[in-house]
């Protein structure tokens, strides 16, 4: 059995839920396949390395954009950081530029930066399950992440890069102009909203930004590691969809 990814993939799971805090206070120590310790893992999770950058002149160009499609021409080639070196494809996002509901997930993992899509793979049809389940499409809805482009290894985004990256988002919000975000996973919700709580905390309440309303729930990468979270899932969006109601006056 390989206990190191195991080791792993439980850590990233406690860190999805509740951060960086809860992984400082572990101190395991059980030897790891190349002699290290899981100390080291942490470490590695919890830190990125930190990356400088110059800053980009012309990064207030896209602000000017009138739609979804000029902005998407303005920045597709954008290399504010050092991702945009790195990426396969940029990932703007998809579906409905009048939608009333924005998903907003962490960064492009390695399907979605293959394909230039974001949530496809595993997680994507997940994603449209679960969207199925309180009667959306993905094609009512637009889905979008906090960064465009993959960090390397599905690291953890660099707050330079959230930084640069996130203004690309709300402009993508202004102009959707949604009544509802739904934040898939912890860091694209404390990326969003500017606060760092745990997911459990920030599942608990309903965020307000510009006027939007916001809650967050589990990513679905983590309910495919976890499935006993997939119970807490379906209430967050049970909650999000009778909110959505109403809100619309549908219900
Ligand atoms: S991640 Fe964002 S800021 Fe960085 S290069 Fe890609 S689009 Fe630009």
């Amino acid at each position: 059995m390989d206990y190191q990814k195991l080791i792993v993939e439980a850590l990233k799971d406690q860190k999805e839920i509740f951060g960086d805090d809860l992984l400082e206070v572990f101190n395991l120590s059980v030897p790891t396949e190349n002699n290290s310790t899981n100390e080291n893992i942490i470490m590695n999770l919890s830190k990125p390395e930190l990356e400088i950058n110059p800053p980009n002149l012309f990064e207030d160009d896209f602000q000017k954009s009138k739609s979804l499609e000029e902005l998407f021409n303005i920045i597709h080639t954008c290399k504010k950081c050092s991702l945009g070196e790195t990426r396969t494809k940029f990932v703007f996002g998809t579906g409905n530029p009048n939608a009333d509901i924005m998903l907003v997930g962490e960064a492009p993992g390695a399907e979605e930066d293959k394909q230039g899509e974001p949530f496809v793979g595993r997680a994507g049809k997940l994603l449209t399950d679960i969207l199925k389940a309180i009667d959306l499409s993905r094609d009512e809805v637009y889905i979008a992440n906090i960064l465009k482009c993959r960090p390397p290894n599905n690291r953890d985004p660099l707050p330079s890069e959230v930084e640069k990256c996130r203004p690309h988002l709300m402009k993508q919000i202004e102009l959707i102009k949604p009544k509802m975000i739904l934040c898939l996973g912890r860091i694209a919700a404390i990326e969003l909203l500017g606060k760092k709580l745990t997911l459990t905390k920030l599942r608990e309440e309903v965020y307000e930004l510009n006027g939007v309303k916001v809650m967050a729930t589990y990513h679905p990468a983590a309910l495919l590691r976890n499935p006993g979270l997939k119970r807490g899932c379906w209430e967050d969006v049970k909650k999000f969809r009778k909110l959505y109601d109403e809100l619309t006056g549908k219900k």
